[in-house]
């Protein structure tokens, strides 16, 4: 798995973005939003009330248009589209081909030992 791969919620498999299908539930009165899921279109949630097919979002447009439509919408239960801050870390020293945890331009083994701290997202 590369490190950008779009990995389904429900099977934990990856996915191309033309299998893929962003879905979420909207309340009644159209303010809540929840249970974003991002999986293959096989696999969304049957309970889902909308979705969006990933093919779409990919898009600069679509993308931006499908954010905006977030705004102003309350999600009682946001953390599930929190990031790891781990995950992060290891993404952020990955796109500088570091080691996560160590300073740029340290000797990877020292700096791993000697330095294990975490700046992600705090
Ligand atoms: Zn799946």
């Amino acid at each position: 798995m590369s490190e950008y791969d779009l990995v389904c919620d429900v099977c934990a498999i990856t996915m191309e973005p033309r299998d893929a299908v962003v879905t979420w539930v909207s309340k009644a009165d159209g303010r809540e939003e929840q249970d974003f899921t991002l999986a293959h279109i096989a696999c969304a949630p049957p309970g889902a009330t909308n979705r969006k097919e990933v093919k779409l979002l990919v898009g600069p447009n679509t993308f931006l248009e499908f954010v905006s439509d977030r705004f102003g919408k309350a999600n009682p239960d946001p953390d599930p589209l929190r990031a790891n801050p781990a995950e992060m870390d290891s993404l952020r020293a990955a796109s500088f081909g570091a080691e996560p945890g160590v300073k740029f331009g340290a000797p990877a083994a020292a700096g791993a030992a000697a330095n294990p701290k975490d700046e992600g997202g705090k």
